[in-house]
């Protein structure tokens, strides 16, 4: 255990401090330190029995003098020595010990007064020693507190003024009181009077507010500061009162008892220890019974002071500290208010954009339907728009989740400017938005629609990467389309999937349309679409740089949808992957793809097969041997089959996956690593590999037609030289222009891939060809637009 966790007084200031280690104090000096503190309370005890059982003649010289300036002074050594004990040296332990030093003296001075049965002078240097001890002692008390003052909030500021007011409103009723009845003397035992109760008052205070303030573990040495204090100035009140009221027992006895029993409490609370605070458990709250009690006794001592004189001191600091209860009191209404407030809008708010949530969107669609009968029978109607962001999954996976955070942040932050103030923007959680508009029609929800789709265009920048987003937009009407909050978003989020699937940005609700769009439906059809041979391949040649040739092509998915049309892979492989088609897809696609790398080999065109596979797949068990026994029943050789891994999904998890490759490469299949500078991986995470290939990402290539081409293209030149170093074959792909196919020719890239080479078609429609000179244009067969040609478009219809 640190010293710090040892010494209560120094786990006070620990947080002030945390950052300097101490060395621990040896074990063995602890015991002896507390057999010293047990064999002064052992005297004290004998002490306190020799005051009760003595005769008559009260004072002897050698005990009542020297045995108790014996114990003081050792009880300071105490302090002293913890003081000197810590490193660095520790100031409060040391002030608080000089202090009861000059106590020790005083009490040496008063027994050498004492001395043959003497009676010391009102006032000489025992009483300046006395009073030394005052200042060292609020150094010391100040400082044990320094540590937790700044973390005080207002309300633990209130609660220690008034235990320090009403601690001292009590001191005054006594000791002021007894003061001013002893007021009879001359005027410099009049100061030392003064000063003492004085004295006495502020330090309890200060101890006793402490007490109210500091929380539960640390205030375990201060409650024994504060005991010992308390005590000290019931013994000076005794002993006032002696001198006002005259001598009784009691108060000699407690006179006697007091201070030397303070001295050993002081001393024990120097060397205490404090376990440390468990990070893990959230801080107690400190009590209100101090500052309750506190509380109380000053309303004692007004309702005392209506009824006999208790001291205009007394009755000024009641006074006070019920004034600063009644502060307390403001202050306290006022944060249950803000608290609960706080609370509401927790509730109701979305923790990462501060937009509205779910649970808030359901109390606004409910109060329309439920309260609001009669604004629908009035004919009021709402539109609400279900926003859903497209590949927001690969930003996650491919930057990470803060970045994802972030995406999310902004994507919030655009979307509400593109809003009316009175339109309600929702975040119903992960990467879906909504919007309620109401009292918008149709037409005014699909201008939003677009306003919506418009915000979204220009790339977001994240922390060093920029990203692009779009978004598939539902939108359903009320009453229309549904008259309950969770219909209506249904018939929103069926409207949005449609939108997803037909690559538009946004779809009304048709029931006609979407009634089967709901997932399952979507998986039901895919299940019967992959029965009934609706999946096809088509293929993307890769060319290889060096000698201008074919040699190989991708196979990539389409799913030919009986209504919508031909569907590319985003689109509904990742329902494949949520309702667990993938690994029936895959074999699928390595069957067909295998056959139709045969039917070409048989037909004189040596080209090899690249196939994608999911993560999920590869690792699913008996892969190898499905992939094995594809090859051999196709009779295709493995070096012809290659099988491409996103960059993003070998990281995932990457000791399981290297393991398949390492089997797949005993094999014979070479595996390649896709869309390589997609996400922020570097070709040493890969170096453990056994992979093949690595394929340039199109967004890792963009950069080299830009304005930082140069850098760009010294950034791919050693990406490359890397990725030869590393035994690889480099393919680039999404190359859409003649400029960078040869910048990638120059940079030394081995093949390469890209509508400026073909789209990917049906295996009848490939062109093989090479014809470097002619660019021409051709519509591209997935009816996406124009294909730039590097093929000229003459030759058609080779398959088998
Ligand atoms: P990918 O493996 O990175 O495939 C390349 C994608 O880029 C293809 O999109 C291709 O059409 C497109 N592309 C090719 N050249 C260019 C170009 O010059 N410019 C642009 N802008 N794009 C180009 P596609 O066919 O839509 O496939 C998308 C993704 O779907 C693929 O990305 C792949 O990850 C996945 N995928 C496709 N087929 C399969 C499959 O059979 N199994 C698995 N697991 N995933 C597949
Ligand atoms: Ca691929
Ligand atoms: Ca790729």
């Amino acid at each position: 255990m640190s010293d710090e966790s040892r010494s209560p007084l120094r786990a006070l200031v620990a947080n002030r401090r945390s950052t300097r280690a101490t060395p621990p104090a040896a074990p063995r000096l602890h015991v002896a330190l507390w057999v010293c503190v047990a064999l002064l309370g052992l005297v004290l005890a004998a002490y306190l029995a020799s005051l009760l059982v003595r005769p008559g003649d009260p004072y002897w010289t050698w005990l009542d003098g020297w045995v108790i300036c014996a114990v003081e002074l050792s009880g300071s050594a105490l302090c002293i020595a913890r003081g000197l004990a810590g490193r660095p040296i520790r100031t409060a332990p040391l002030a608080l010990g000089f202090g009861l030093l000059a106590l020790a003296f005083g009490q040496m001075v008063l027994t050498v007064q004492s001395i043959g049965g003497a009676t010391p002078p009102d006032s000489s240097l025992a009483d300046v020693f006395s009073l030394i001890f005052y200042p060292l002692a609020y150094v010391a008390a100040v400082i044990y507190m320094r540590g937790d003052v700044g973390s005080l909030t207002p309300s633990k500021w209130l609660d220690g003024s008034i235990a320090g007011l009403g601690a001292a409103a009590v001191c005054a009723a006594f000791v002021f009181h007894g003061m001013m009845k002893d007021s009879n003397s001359n005027q410099l035992p009049a100061v030392t009077t003064l000063a003492h109760p004085i004295g006495d008052l502020l330090l309890l205070s200060l101890v006793v507010g402490g007490c109210a303030v500091l929380p539960g573990r640390r205030k375990a040495p201060w409650l024994l500061l504060a005991g010992g204090i308390t005590l000290a100035v019931v013994g000076d009140t005794a002993s006032l009162l002696q001198n006002s009221f005259g001598a009784t027992r009691a108060g000699f006895i407690l006179h006697a008892i007091a201070w030397p029993v303070a001295t050993v409490l002081a001393s024990m609370a120097a060397w205490m220890r404090v376990r440390p605070a468990n990070p893990l458990t959230a801080p107690k709250p400190t009590g209100f019974s101090v500052p309750l009690c506190a509380a109380g006794a000053a309303l004692v001592i007004l309702v005392l002071g209506s009824l006999q004189s208790v001291g205009r001191v007394a009755i000024g600091l009641s006074a006070a500290t019920l004034l600063v209860v009644g502060i307390r009191l403001l202050f306290s209404v006022r944060q249950i208010q803000i608290l609960s407030h706080e609370r509401h809008r927790q509730a109701v708010t979305d923790d990462l954009t501060g937009l509205s949530n779910r649970r808030h969107l359901f109390v606004v669609l409910d109060s329309f339907f439920t309260e609001n009968d009669d604004t629908l029978a009035a004919g009021r109607s709402l539109a609400f728009l279900f926003i859903d962001l497209n590949h927001f999954k690969e930003v996650n996976d491919s930057f990470g989740h803060p970045a994802g955070d972030e995406l999310l942040r902004q994507v919030g932050a655009r979307l509400s400017s593109s809003l009316r103030h009175s339109d309600l923007l929702v975040r119903i959680g992960g990467d879906e938005f909504a919007v309620v508009l109401v009292d918008g029609d149709a037409a005014y929800a699909k201008q939003v629609a677009q306003r919506v789709t418009d915000s979204l265009a220009e790339p977001f920048l994240l922390d060093v990467v920029s990203a692009s987003i779009s978004a598939s937009i539902g939108i359903a009407m009320a009453p229309a389309d549904a008259t309950y909050g969770a219909g209506l978003v249904w018939c929103a989020d069926v409207a949005m999937y449609r939108a997803k699937l037909g690559n538009i940005p946004y779809a009304m609700f048709e029931r006609a349309l979407d009634e089967e769009g709901d997932q399952m439906r979507r998986l039901e059809e895919l299940q019967a679409g992959i029965a009934q041979g609706d999946l096809v391949l088509h293929y993307q040649p890769q060319l290889t740089l060096g000698t201008g040739e074919i040699l190989a092509v991708e196979a990539l998915l389409r799913w030919a949808h009986p209504r919508l049309g031909l569907l590319p892979p985003d689109n509904f492989l990742p329902i494949a992957e949520e309702g667990g088609l993938m690994d029936t897809i895959t074999a699928w696609v390595l069957d067909e793809a295998a056959a139709q790398c045969m039917a070409w080999r048989e037909n004189g065109r040596p080209l090899s097969m690249a196939v994608n596979v999911s993560p999920n797949t590869l690792l699913a068990p008996g892969f190898v041997e499905m992939v094995r026994s594809c090859l051999d029943h196709h009779d295709l050789a493995p070096e012809n089959l290659v099988l491409e891994l996103t960059e993003s999904s070998v990281i995932e998890d990457l000791d399981s996956v290297a393991r398949v490759i390492t089997e797949l490469r005993e094999v014979g299949v070479l595996v390649s690593i896709d869309d390589f500078g997609a996400g922020v991986t570097s070709l040493a995470h890969l170096s453990s590999l056994a992979v093949g290939e690595l394929k340039l990402d199109r967004s890792f290539l963009a950069g080299l037609v830009g304005s930082e081409r140069e850098r760009e293209s010294d950034l791919v030149r050693s990406t490359i030289e890397l990725g030869h170093a590393m035994g690889l074959r480099i393919v680039a792909e999404g190359i859409e222009d003649r400029g960078t196919l040869e910048l990638l020719r120059q940079l030394g890239c081995d093949v390469a891939q890209g509508y400026f080479i073909s789209r990917p078609r049906p295996a009848n429609e490939l062109i093989f060809r090479p014809r470097m000179s002619v660019v021409r244009h051709q519509p591209a067969s997935d009816g996406r637009g124009e294909d730039p040609g590097y093929f000229g478009p003459e030759r058609r219809g080779l398959v088998r």
